[in-house]
């Protein structure tokens, strides 16, 4: 198969028995994504390019800054904010005030924001908040991994072996394994992807409730001489099962 490359990652992941494999491989990416920033390559000319386009989200601003290389990070701000000194300059230059009509004035606390409030202008300055080109190199990878999980899943029986005896997914993870298992899945495998995830997630919930009222009872004196069981962690994998993200991780720095 052409992703061997993400098989021995991917499978790793499954084993190392994380309340999700997919935070697990996202967070791999997204070390070694802000390591390849900040390491030699921000000095390249077509890298350097990218991250004055695109600049960083305010997650991986912080996570640039807590990395240390403050002299590579000033690199990258330092011609990051020449490029947008120039974008900015056209695309303010076509700002214009605007006429709403009482209408557009009462539809702004609506769901949907009536779409001609968006001037090119706002639109191209969202855009700009919202790329980030540390994101952009782990998304490249993750949509990978998601397709190499579903591969294996329907063909390498050791693996779905792995699978079956997972804790599943967290719930973000989750739910982007569902919308983008009708594009990899025949209907059939699709339908024991879906049967099998949803019930660990089902399990997964229950056991961890179970170990936050465990974690919540042991603050009973009557308790404090009993075993903590699984629930010394359960806030961090809690959390995790919920949103994702790893509360309890230092920072990611630069070894030397
Ligand atoms: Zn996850
Ligand atoms: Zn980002």
């Amino acid at each position: 198969m052409k992703d061997t490359l993400y098989t021995i990652p991917l499978t790793d992941a499954f084993k190392a028995e994380d309340e999700c494999p997919f935070c697990f491989i996202y967070r791999n990416l997204e070390q070694d994504a802000i390591s390849f920033t900040l390491g030699a390559s921000y000095m390249e000319d077509d890298i350097r390019e990218k991250t004055d386009a695109l600049g960083f989200c305010k997650e991986h601003y912080k996570k640039l800054y807590d990395y240390g290389n403050r002299l590579g990070l000033a690199f990258i701000l330092q011609t990051h904010y020449v490029a947008l000194q120039k974008t900015l300059k056209s695309t303010l230059s076509h700002t214009r005030a605007q006429n709403l009509s009482l209408l557009q004035k009462l539809k702004k606390g609506a769901k949907v924001q009536s779409a001609s409030t968006h001037t090119p202008a706002t639109q191209k300055l969202n855009d700009t908040l919202s790329s980030c080109y540390v994101c952009s190199r782990i998304d490249y990878n993750f949509d990978r991994y998601i397709k190499t999980f579903f591969y294996l899943l329907t063909t390498n029986e050791e693996f779905k072996t792995l699978f079956i005896n997972s804790k599943g997914f967290c719930l973000p993870h989750f739910t982007k394994l569902l919308e983008e298992a009708p594009y990899h899945l025949k209907e059939k495998d699709q339908t024991f992807f879906l049967e099998e995830s949803q019930k660990k997630l089902q399990e997964s919930l229950a056991r961890i409730e179970e170990d936050l009222s465990w974690f919540i009872d042991k603050y009973d004196y009557r308790n404090s001489a009993a075993p903590w069981k699984n629930a010394k962690d359960a806030i961090p994998r809690g959390i995790q099962k919920l949103s994702g993200i790893y509360v309890q991780d230092e920072p990611f720095k630069e070894t030397k």
